[in-house]
């Protein structure tokens, strides 16, 4: 991997004219070159322009995981020159709301690609995988019609919002122009598929209990996470065994090896899944 876009970028200024296409076009041949698949390694293959959603995929055809899987995993490229308060932005722009909404329930939701690049220093600074499985109904929400056009056409655009998904499924693999390591990014991205298993309801549930232990600290009790009932009893209204819920999202979470039991109802997170855990 090779952060350095200047050959991109005279290439492309070549044909495009507007800075946006420009922008596109750098970043979408820098990641062909450069990225590799955060589940088996190889390279990402480019979709042809126009043909799909999403922009690259990998069918892992590695002899590894050759016997083990012939599935296929999609990507969708979000490229972006700067950053609000230079972290990751909160949320993004998405595709239509309810395209959006019925590609989570059919599971074909794309895992994301956010790059960070500068074109003045011709250069990718931060680079950051989400795990498809990371997603559910309540990081997507609808934006306002834009336009008139919008209105008259029933367009509802969507959001993503990156806060809600937990740091599990975040995973960077360049951060402040460095290169992370490969194994550690496969680590964490094999991590998030053993823990994130199971339909789009049961992992809506998961997904919400890794946000609330996000905001926990490293060690903590059934008390501390019943604090958050409200959270629970608004991501998934109706449900009348809302502590009962928890306590199970807990033990799946321990089986899975994300927590550990550590006596007197206390709990405590891997730390090597959370490097962003609180002190
Ligand atoms: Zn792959």
């Amino acid at each position: 991997m090779d952060l350095d876009i200047s050959s991109y970028l005279s290439k492309a200024i070549e044909t495009y004219k507007s800075p946006s296409q420009i922008a596109r076009k750098v970043t979408e041949s820098w990641a062909r070159d450069n990225l590799y698949c955060p589940r088996c390694g190889l390279h990402l293959h480019p979709y042809k322009d126009n043909t799909e959603v999403y922009d690259f995929y990998c069918s892992h055809r590695s002899k590894r995981l050759l016997l083990l899987s012939y599935d296929k995993d999609d990507f969708q490229l979000k490229s972006m020159k700067s950053f609000p308060r230079n972290r990751f932005p909160n949320r993004i722009i998405g595709a239509e709301y309810y395209t959006t909404i019925r590609s989570l329930e059919l599971g074909a939701f794309p895992s994301l690609i956010l790059l960070h690049y500068s074109l003045r220093e011709k250069e990718v600074k931060d680079g950051l995988f989400i795990h498809r499985l990371s997603f559910n109904r309540n990081n997507i929400v609808r934006r306002k019609a834009l336009s008139q056009l919008a209105i008259r056409n029933n367009w509802v655009g969507s959001e993503i919002i990156l806060d809600a998904v937990p740091d599990l499924g975040k995973i960077p693999m360049i951060s402040d122009s460095e290169i992370l390591p490969k194994e550690e990014v496969m680590y964490r991205w094999a991590a998030v598929e053993s823990i994130l298993k199971g339909d789009l309801e049961r992992r809506s549930w998961i997904g919400d209990m890794l946000l609330v232990i996000d905001r926990l600290p490293s060690t903590f009790s059934l008390e501390d996470a019943y604090s958050f009932q409200h959270f629970f009893e608004r991501n998934h209204p109706g449900n009348r065994h809302i502590k009962e819920k928890i306590r199970q999202q807990l033990q799946i979470l321990r089986d899975r090896g994300y927590l550990r039991f550590v006596g007197r109802g206390r709990y405590q997170k891997d730390t090597a899944l959370s490097p962003q855990v609180l002190p």
